[in-house]
């Protein structure tokens, strides 16, 4: 809905900006005695009129196709009478670039298609046409003077500034999506910690710098399922969302991931002592007083922490770190195993 909005917003923009210029050049037109395009701009400009009825009623896609339709007429006009060297034919290599943006717009706010590639032709071929007569019999109209040149610099920046302006947008906005999508697939998107994707990738990469020093923890949130039962999903992810705050907060010189499920992997370098630091961890949460729906509770983990050994391979280190956890958790929960 929201999108429709802004479609509609700067359709209407647009549209004023475009029924602006015509009627500026009725004035230019008379001046200069082209007579035939003042008479043009009348039926042009109750079409802008009327134009702004179809925005009103969000009839986006038809007046995208009528406008373009009116603005080549209006630029094939403009050439036969003046001549190209008025630059009026230059407009179609902006029209091209916004034709195919507003159907992606479309196909954003699911509206009904553009079809910028058939209008697109439609704009080759009245350009060959119009700027082939020139070329053939000349423009109809002679104008003296120095009128040929401002106009030539007016539209030639004009279409200028618009296709470095438009350019840059869509680098812009390519960039960015390409930004939203590497955050989506390295980010769990329940805790908004890194994934268990990126944690493997990050792990292989880190392999080659890691030391004795650095450790590696896994951790298991204790009867887990019992929040679920008693609180439902809500109340599950709640804790989860919750711990992972707990946990990003509490190691901030490691790298805190989701393994899976009410798991979680945090790997640390030499910076701390990781028996300390876990046990402090374990210690914070469970005496934290979870709350949820008017209802307080106790979470408690259980982690088993591992560090790294020459010539081991990943899946050894984080077995280790596995073995030691399932230990604690078959010896009462709620501690950290560092040794068996
Ligand atoms: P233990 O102390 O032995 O770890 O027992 P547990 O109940 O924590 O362990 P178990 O592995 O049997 O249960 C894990 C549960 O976690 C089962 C699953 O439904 C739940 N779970 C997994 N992912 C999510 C999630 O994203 N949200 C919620 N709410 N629950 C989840
Ligand atoms: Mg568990
Ligand atoms: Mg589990």
């Amino acid at each position: 809905m929201y999108q429709y909005e802004k479609a509609q917003k700067v359709s209407y923009y647009a549209n004023a900006g475009l029924m602006s210029y015509v009627l500026m050049m009725v004035f230019v037109y008379a001046h200069y005695g082209i007579t035939y395009m003042v008479y043009h701009s009348i039926p042009t400009l109750a079409m802008y009129v009327f134009f702004f009825y179809m925005i009103h009623r969000r009839w986006l896609a038809a007046y995208v196709r009528t406008v373009y339709a009116v603005i080549i007429i209006y630029m094939a006009a403009a050439t036969v009478c003046l001549g190209y060297n008025y630059g009026f034919h230059l407009y179609c290599f902006s029209l091209i670039p916004i034709l195919f943006y507003s159907e992606y717009i479309a196909y954003q706010i699911h509206g009904s298609k553009v079809s910028a590639m058939i209008i697109s032709l439609c704009i080759v071929c009245v350009y060959l046409v119009s700027n082939g007569y020139v070329i053939l019999h000349g423009p109809i109209y002679t104008t003296e003077g120095k009128a040929a040149l401002f106009f030539l610099i007016i539209n030639s920046l004009s279409v200028f500034i618009f296709l470095i302006g438009y350019t840059s947008m869509l680098r812009n906005m390519v960039i960015s999506a390409q930004e939203k999508l590497s955050q989506m697939a390295m980010l769990d998107e329940l805790t908004g910690l890194y994934n268990r994707h990126y944690m493997v990738e990050h792990l292989e990469k880190t392999l080659e710098d890691v030391n004795g020093k650095s450790w590696l923890a896994m951790i298991d949130i204790d009867d887990f399922k019992k929040f679920n039962d008693t609180y439902g999903h809500n109340g599950g992810d709640y804790v989860l969302v919750s711990i992972a705050s707990m946990m990003r907060e509490h190691c901030k010189n490691g790298t805190v991931s989701r393994w899976g499920g009410e798991e979680f992997l945090i790997i640390g370098s030499g910076k701390d002592d990781p028996v300390k630091l876990l046990e402090e961890l374990r210690k914070k949460i469970a005496e934290k007083k979870f709350q949820f729906e008017g209802r307080t509770f106790h979470v408690t983990v259980t982690l088993g922490c591992s560090f790294y050994e020459k010539e081991r391979s990943l899946d050894g280190w984080i077995q280790e770190a596995d073995a030691k956890l399932y230990y604690g958790k078959s010896h009462g929960k709620n501690q950290v195993v560092h040794k068996i």
